[in-house]
């Protein structure tokens, strides 16, 4: 049982040898999402042995090419490999459209349906739900409408003490009811505390992906207590005037972001091109967070 976060490609705009553009796999306890599909998602999945059939649900932040130009290749892919599952693909308005068109002026015809979600930019809301966590939207401040995302796992059930089962002869029928935190009622009317027969909760953990984005401080009270944010700081502070210029994000700017929510880890990427290496990021995040860390490419970061 996992929740874990797999880093495919954190470069910007134009990819280099070793940074691939932006794509991420969450996998919560076998349930596999993926996060934007830049060029080359597939062989990234491939690297990092992630089976294709296996994720159920896209998302698409914004409809730059660095991230999901992609998405066409992977979709024509699982269909090769035979899919007959549907696919769920959240986006903006305009994704459908391109997408079919280059299905239809193709003459290509897929084994599974592809399902569409077109996503709002206003304020924040849930857009996927299933027994275990949420996803919600997350309003960004970019040169082109932009979704973040923040996952959500639901409440844990409890796990009841094996030793009260016996005790008090607790029916199946019960049991789920108690799972959830109720209490039980005895056959002669006593009433039994939750406490008393169920260990304390296991804790539910949140991952947010914020990219791309200018500084913005809406984020703030959406991000309150997030475990693990992923933010985008395309730029260092030498280069704040190109930042604000192209609606992005400085390593500071995340750090900033990261501190004010009260976040528990900080995760940087989404680096410029032209940067070769990424240590200053970290230089200029650590005095404003300490819990930062630098994303690559292949980096697995594991909430449990
Ligand atoms: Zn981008």
């Amino acid at each position: 049982v996992k929740f874990e976060v797999t880093i495919l490609g954190c470069g910007s705009a134009t990819p280099t040898i070793t940074r691939k553009p932006t794509a991420q796999v969450v996998n919560v306890r076998e349930h596999y999402f993926l996060f934007d599909c830049g060029e080359g998602t597939q062989v990234e999945l491939r690297r990092n042995n992630i089976k294709f059939q296996r994720i159920n649900q896209k998302f698409i932040r914004h409809l730059h090419g660095d991230h999901f130009s992609g998405l066409l290749g992977v979709i024509s892919s699982i269909h090769l490999l035979g899919r007959t599952t549907p696919l769920q693909v959240f986006g903006p308005p305009g994704l459908e459209d391109i997408v079919l068109l280059q299905l239809k002026l193709s003459h290509s015809y897929l084994s599974y349906a592809l399902e569409f979600v077109a996503l709002e930019f206003d304020g924040s809301q849930i857009i996927y739900e299933n027994e275990q966590l949420s996803i919600s939207r997350l309003p960004l401040k970019h040169s082109v409408p932009c979704n973040g995302f923040l996952l959500r796992e639901k409440p844990k059930q409890k796990n009841i003490l094996k030793e009260k089962l016996t005790a008090y002869q607790i029916p199946i029928a019960a049991i789920s009811s108690i799972k959830d935190g109720g209490d039980f009622t005895t056959e002669d009317g006593r009433t039994i505390p939750n406490k008393e027969l169920t260990k304390e909760r296991a804790k539910s953990y949140s991952y947010a992906f914020c990219s791309d984005t200018a500084y913005t401080e809406h984020l703030i009270p959406l991000l309150k207590d997030v475990d693990v944010l992923y933010h985008e700081s395309t730029f260092l502070e030498a280069m704040r005037d190109r930042a604000k210029a192209t609606k992005h994000s400085t390593a500071k700017d995340a750090a900033e972001i990261a501190s004010k929510a009260g976040v528990k880890q900080l995760v940087l990427g989404h680096y410029s091109a032209r940067y070769k290496t990424t240590e200053e990021f970290l230089e200029e995040a650590l005095p404003i967070f300490e819990n930062t860390i630098l994303g690559h490419e292949g980096k697995v970061i594991r909430l449990y």
